[in-house]
């Protein structure tokens, strides 16, 4: 019987689910945004100012203390959606659930604002209204198209002294190349901000300031100057949707009438294909715009039906492409975006859910490790709150409470169902460090803290430097070592010292070279005896090392082919201008020698390193600087 993707059970079809991240340049007002999104929608019942410290998706100290976002948590909400052209107060409609899976603003953390991307369906693109398009917004905004994540932007701050809607709409399309269309206008700006026109309905949506927190408005005619800016973007926008969308532009050839719903129908499909851009305009703080902001993410973002189904590989076989698309009754496969260690419940896996379901109690498999994992306890963020649920359906979003091995990117995935989804590809740390505990007494407690670390974030980099046996901390800039740091001691409580600061270089090489290395030793009793002949290529930057075998004639036995290539792979760590790591370079084995007696993996390891050092001098060795 069962038709569609929706299990009767679920308590929101997937038609009513949204996915959507919040993205902003740092201090544009996403905080402030999601706190409003989660008062309004009455997941928290007050509102604790950014300024104070208490936002409540911002959970960590540094957080606090910092004033910005770092985490990606995942918030699950519940909307319903303002009666058309009503009064104040009166909702209609089905309920809608929104997720909203908070990427981070701040540069250094390009790698996790790319991983919720990935799991987010749609996105609204946070602007400050008298600052425009920012430099760090245009990165945010190109992985969001790299992505294909439709969006909308809202441009905050309109109550500021500067702020100017018309500049930034200009800024968005300029900077940014998109097709943006305000359907929501600011009404005044700075202290005279009163609330939007509704472009589409052709209505005044008033906000009274005495009221509590915005909460209440009132939907008013538009005044004669509202009506020409209404008819004005309304003009635009219907242009532009002629352009976009066939449906529309038939019935503009046809001269047929375009109802309110013919746009909203078009800008719809337009959005989600990610021809057009609504822009919406308000006031985070000042608490205006934020419910009408909800309708739009309901109205013109997409559900995961309407996006292009999860896509992975089998998982021993990278040419068999596998889909999982979005559907209660498909076999079950998620995505592990966030692991996060909550004080309270201890370790949480966010999960995405893409095709079938999970239940408590179910055994699933790890596509990376091949192995089972028992799904103990399920639960939903709401706010800083844990509701625990028995069942997470497709399309949705929830945490996995204390799974043993799963790591960021691992998919999650039935038993027999063979897919393993693309992980997301992480950058190369761009600056090291060493750290050490304050006091000896720490030394373990730091090495088990920040293996922890390491395994929550696959941006950060923990290693040993062989010479000075000093631990080496990697990252993607300052301030993220400065957080490590900070998060030992808030959370581990792990005081450390650390060294300067430095540039994560990277060598390799940059033309052809061979490599030879004979080991002899024979000095009475069991001699050493490893020779190894290779030869060394640059490849394309990011392509990582390579190998391969050509070795048929039998000049290395087999039995040491192992060590030969564990002597290459070690002699990567330490490149030969200084000691960086050597990357993106490929090897073929080409020759060699063994003696009968004196041989062993030993000596042929030591020769490969040093055959791979000759290699490199021949080579033409370079730095490359991060990118
Ligand atoms: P985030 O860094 O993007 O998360 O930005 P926050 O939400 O932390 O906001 C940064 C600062 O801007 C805080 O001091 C907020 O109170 C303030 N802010 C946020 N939204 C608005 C707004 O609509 N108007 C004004 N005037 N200030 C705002």
């Amino acid at each position: 019987m069962s038709a569609g993707p929706n299990h009767p059970d679920r308590a929101f079809p997937l038609e009513r689910t949204r996915n959507i991240g919040i993205a902003a340049h740092i201090d544009a007002g996403k905080t402030t945004l999601t706190e409003r999104i989660l008062f309004y929608t009455g997941m928290i019942h007050r509102i604790g100012e950014v300024h104070d410290g208490a936002a409540t998706t911002d959970w960590m100290e540094q957080e606090r203390d910092r004033g910005i976002t770092i985490t990606s948590a995942a918030v699950t909400c519940e909307w319903k959606q303002l009666e058309e052209g009503g009064v104040h107060k009166t909702y209609t409609g089905d309920t809608q659930r929104i997720n909203i899976i908070d990427t981070p603003g701040h540069v250094d953390f390009t790698a996790e604002v790319e991983r919720s991307l990935r799991v987010l369906d749609g996105a609204v693109v946070v602007f400050c209204g008298v600052a425009g398009v920012q430099p760090q917004s245009e990165t945010v905004w190109r992985q969001a198209t790299k992505y294909q994540v439709p969006r909308i932007v809202f441009v905050n701050k309109m109550d500021r002294v500067g702020a100017d809607f018309d500049a930034v709409v200009e800024d968005v399309r300029e900077k940014l190349g998109a097709n943006a269309h305000p359907i929501l206008v600011p009404i005044g700006a700075e202290e005279d901000l009163k609330g939007q026109i509704d472009v589409i309905s052709g209505k005044a949506i008033l906000y009274s300031d005495d009221d509590l927190l915005g909460s209440t408005y009132d939907v008013a005619e538009l005044s004669e100057d509202q009506k020409l800016i209404a008819d004005a973007a309304r003009d635009s926008l219907i242009e532009a949707l002629v352009d976009a969308d066939e449906e529309i532009g038939l019935k503009f050839l046809d001269e047929e009438e375009i109802t309110n719903a013919d746009i909203k129908e078009a800008l719809r499909r337009a959005t989600v294909s990610n021809k057009i851009v609504p822009v919406v305009g308000g006031s985070a703080f000042k608490n205006k715009g934020v419910q009408y902001l909800l309708d739009a993410v309901v109205d013109y973002l997409p559900s995961p039906l309407e996006v292009v189904p999860a896509q992975g590989t089998q998982i021993d076989d990278e040419s068999a492409l596998v889909e999982a698309p979005a559907d209660d009754n498909g076999k079950f496969c998620a995505l592990a975006f966030k692991l996060w260690s909550d004080k309270y419940v201890g370790k949480l896996v966010f999960i995405r859910v893409y095709s079938g379901t999970v239940s408590k109690g179910d055994q699933v498999f790890n596509s990376r490790t091949g192995r089972k994992e028992r799904i103990g306890r399920l639960i939903q963020i709401q706010s800083n709150d844990h509701k625990d649920i028995e069942t997470c359906y497709a399309g949705d979003i929830a945490a996995i409470v204390g799974p043993k091995n799963v790591r960021t990117g691992d998919t999650l995935h039935a038993d027999k169902f063979d897919i393993m989804l693309e992980p997301p590809a992480f950058p190369d740390p761009v600056i090291s460090m060493a750290v050490e505990p304050k006091t000896t007494a720490d030394s373990e407690r730091l090495a088990d803290a920040l293996s922890r670390l390491a395994e929550e974030d696959p941006t950060f980099v923990v290693s040993t430097d062989e010479e000075t046996g000093q631990t080496i901390i990697a990252g993607m800039g300052e301030l993220h070592l400065e957080i490590i740091q900070s998060r030992l001691e808030a959370e581990y409580s792990v005081k450390t010292n650390a060294g300067k600061p430095q540039i994560a270089y990277r060598e390799t090489i940059t033309s052809g070279a061979s490599g030879e290395y004979k080991l002899v030793k024979q000095t009475g009793g069991k001699g050493q005896y490893g020779h190894v002949i290779l030869k060394a290529a640059p490849s394309a930057r990011g392509k990582g090392f390579t190998f391969n075998n050509r070795i048929v004639g039998g000049e290395i036995p087999k039995e040491f082919f192992k060590a030969v290539e564990t002597g290459i792979r070690e002699s990567l760590n330490n490149g030969v201008i200084m000691g960086y790591p050597v990357v993106d370079v490929h090897v073929d084995l080409i020759g060699g020698s063994s003696h009968d007696v004196d041989s062993n993996e030993q000596a042929f390891k030591i020769a490969a390193i040093l055959a791979m050092r000759d290699a490199f001098q021949d080579g033409g060795s370079i730095l490359l600087e991060p990118v």
